[in-house]
């Protein structure tokens, strides 16, 4: 049975909670290295660690065979820049992302992984993963490289994105962390870091969790941490059990990495930048709508009399072929690609696109709703590609969309595939389904991440950040396999020399007796649903698109209000609910770092979509640079850095000097 509704029909009441409940039991584990979440970046980070002979353990929220947004598969791989078939250097790349950015991406992580995307990726290839056309299926397509079989998405002149058959990439990367022996504890919700004496600021020596199904206490004990939790989606989101699984996010989503760092007195950086949740559940289910972005690119859009929308380059200018959409025209250096952490273009990386103005358009009357994708107008081998490999291998597609499609009736030879009728502004961007305009604009996402250096160290000894959003410049998904790796492979490094971790007993017994109150009291308070939906409703109102001094401080108040009465009188009524709980209070120490930061900016930014009413001058020179924020001694603080802080001293002035020096092995030792 797989819903409540089937239990109450059989036996006319709840099941009985499955697991034997031990609140308070304390185990005690200890290793030279323990990664903190289980996704594509943690399992990565486990294995280089292991590799390098560390004794390892991983903990993970959820399973680490499925867990995490790369859990379900992936079709595209970004950033190997070091493929035998790509025409962009990792230099080149990195500098794409930098200047596309102004500057506000962390480029030296870009540069790692642009060194190191391919090599990772071939490691997955070696322990199972298909990256190449194996079955000649696209023999001769204009995609596919004939000698090494790959196949290449988005901008087929420069080769650096490779379209892989991802489906099973987590379970192939958690089973070779398995071989490697790596102690693998599923079902644990991190609590705290550990640090040493328990001082705020000192070196990081483990972690606290609880198992949410047992209720059963963990003390990790470890030599150097990796910090690989993932985002924070679920921030803004009032009941994200709906929004969050089924779209892009993830209920898992709530910023615990971060906000244990952040009560360790690490520094976060760009905490304040926060933009429009377009790939929230308020749009639809991921792919399930005809569209031309991300996995879609290059689909035909036709309209309902089947008059066909142009498209555009990369600077606007038209393109003509279904060739040109993959190819650069005049002036255009590479695309970038989408989806690979930044929010921002420079034309010359931009990609090609359907008309910009396509709302206008359809507003005169040129378009008529509702549209279409017209895969019968691709040649067979890219629409095979898009009906087939890309959709078949996508996270979230391969049983939802393009099993259930297939089994409706869908022909891609013959049929047409509906887009979304939608408010017309949400056609500006070509990915439909993710349709940011259905979202209401004071639902935000966003925050920073760790600010790592080039060992992606954070601040603090023995704690190093390895994913898409807890490295300040991560991005995607070959991204975080990437970063998670590397990190894993420094921290292994630092326990070679490192001395023994040592726990404070203090510490230990007051994060237990904070992680049990509200399994011990009386249900007189709220639950974590209601908890969720509270601290959501603040950050809306008091850190949404617009802010002033008195919306930040308002907001700080009523975070802490909320701790000190509702949070104070939550109950949970079983290890999960305990779980969901420890992560609003998480949530909430992620909302105060981001309204800290937001209130240490004192200038409005374009690039960072960030606006102080009180502080109306956009982009002003003297704030051109990066804000870290930390705790010390329990009081947030601020700091400026310059935004290339990772080519300054004491780093090297290149990203190739600095690069080599830090790198250490990065070869496969598959
Ligand atoms: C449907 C979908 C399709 C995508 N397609 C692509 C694609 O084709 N190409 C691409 O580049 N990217 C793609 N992405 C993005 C990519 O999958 C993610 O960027 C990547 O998987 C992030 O991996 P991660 O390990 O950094 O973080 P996450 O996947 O967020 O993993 C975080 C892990 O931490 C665990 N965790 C969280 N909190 C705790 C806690 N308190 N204690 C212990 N563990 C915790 C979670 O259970 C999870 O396992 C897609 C994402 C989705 C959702």
């Amino acid at each position: 049975m797989s819903i409540w509704h089937e239990y109450i029909q059989r036996d006319g009441t709840l099941p009985e909670w499955p697991y034997q409940v031990n609140y308070g039991k304390v185990n005690e584990i200890a290793s030279d290295v323990l990664v903190i979440g289980g996704g594509v970046a943690g399992v990565r980070a486990a294995i280089s660690a292991a590799q390098m002979g560390a004794k390892v353990v991983l903990a993970d929220v959820g399973h680490a065979k499925r867990s995490g947004s790369g859990g379900a598969g992936v079709d595209h791989w970004h950033g190997a820049c070091t493929n035998p078939c790509s025409k962009v250097a990792p230099e080149e790349y990195t500098r794409g992302c930098y200047d596309s950015m102004q500057g506000y991406t962390g480029a030296h992580v870009r540069y790692i992984i642009t060194n190191e995307s391919w090599d990772t990726l071939v490691e997955c290839e070696q322990w199972g993963l298909q990256i190449r056309d194996v079955r000649d299926e696209f023999k001769g397509a204009e995609f596919r490289d004939e000698e090494t079989k790959l196949l290449f998405a988005y901008d087929y002149d420069n080769r650096h994105i490779i379209r892989v058959w991802g489906w099973n990439i987590k379970p192939v990367i958690y089973n070779e962390m398995k071989r490697l022996g790596v102690n693998i504890q599923n079902r644990i919700c991190a609590t705290s870091l550990l640090t040493e004496g328990g001082k705020q600021g000192a070196r990081v020596v483990g972690a606290t969790g609880v198992n949410t199904r047992t209720g059963e206490f963990y003390v990790f004990k470890a030599k150097a941490t990796v910090v690989t939790t993932g985002g924070a989606g679920r921030l803004f989101q009032c009941i994200p059990e709906l929004t969050a699984p089924s779209s892009m996010s993830d209920m898992t989503s709530a910023g615990v990495g971060h906000a244990i760092g952040w009560k360790a007195g690490a520094e976060l950086v760009l905490m304040e930048k926060t933009g429009p949740i377009s790939l929230s559940g308020f749009g639809y289910a991921p792919y399930s709508m005809g569209n031309s972005g991300n996995t879609y690119h290059g689909a035909p859009i036709v309209d309902a009399n089947g008059k066909e929308v142009p498209w555009v380059d990369g600077f606007g200018q038209p393109i003509q072929t279904q060739h040109e959409r993959f190819a650069c025209g005049p002036g255009q250096k590479f695309q970038l690609g989408i989806g690979i952490g930044i929010s921002a273009y420079l034309p010359q990386y931009r990609q090609n696109n359907p008309v910009f103005d396509l709302p206008e358009r359809i507003r005169r009357g040129e378009f008529v709703l509702p549209l279409y994708i017209d895969l019968t107008r691709m040649s067979e081998h890219e629409r095979r590609v898009l009906w087939g490999m890309m959709i078949g291998n996508e996270g979230k597609t391969r049983i939802p969309i393009y099993d259930t499609f297939n089994k409706a009736g869908f022909d891609p030879d013959q049929d047409l595939f509906q887009a979304p009728v939608m408010t017309l502004e949400a056609y500006a961007n070509s990915c439909f389904w993710s349709a940011g305009m259905n979202t209401p604009p004071h639902i935000r996402t966003g925050g920073g991440s760790y600010m790592v250096d080039w060992d992606l160290r954070t601040s603090l000894e023995g704690l190093y950040a390895g994913s898409g959003s807890t490295a300040y410049g991560g991005g995607c998904h070959g991204e975080s396999h990437s970063t998670g790796r590397y990190a894993g492979r420094k921290a292994a490094e630092y326990v070679r020399t490192a001395p023994d971790a040592a726990v404070d007993p203090h510490q230990v017994e007051s994060e237990r007796a904070r992680v049990y109150a509200s399994v011990r009291r009386n249900r007189e308070g709220i639950g974590w649903k209601e908890m969720n939906m509270a601290i959501a409703r603040v950050m809306q109102d008091y850190c949404g698109k617009y802010k002033n001094e008195l919306t930040l401080k308002s907001g700080l108040r009523l975070l802490g209000e909320l701790r000190k009465t509702e949070l104070a009188e939550a109950f949970a009524s079983n290890p999960h609910e305990l779980g969901r709980l420890l992560e609003c209070s998480s949530l909430i120490d992620f909302g105060e770092a981001m309204m800290h930061a937001s209130l240490a900016r004192k200038a409005s930014s374009v690039i960072l979509d960030f606006h102080r009413l009180d502080y109306p001058e956009v982009d002003p020179p003297e704030w051109n640079r990066l804000l870290s924020v930390r705790q010390v001694d329990g009081e947030a603080s601020a700091r400026e850095l310059p935004l290339d802080y990772f080519l300054k001293p004491p780093f090297a002035p290149t990203y190739e000097e600095n690069y080599k020096a830090h790198r250490g092995n990065s070869r496969s030792r598959v």
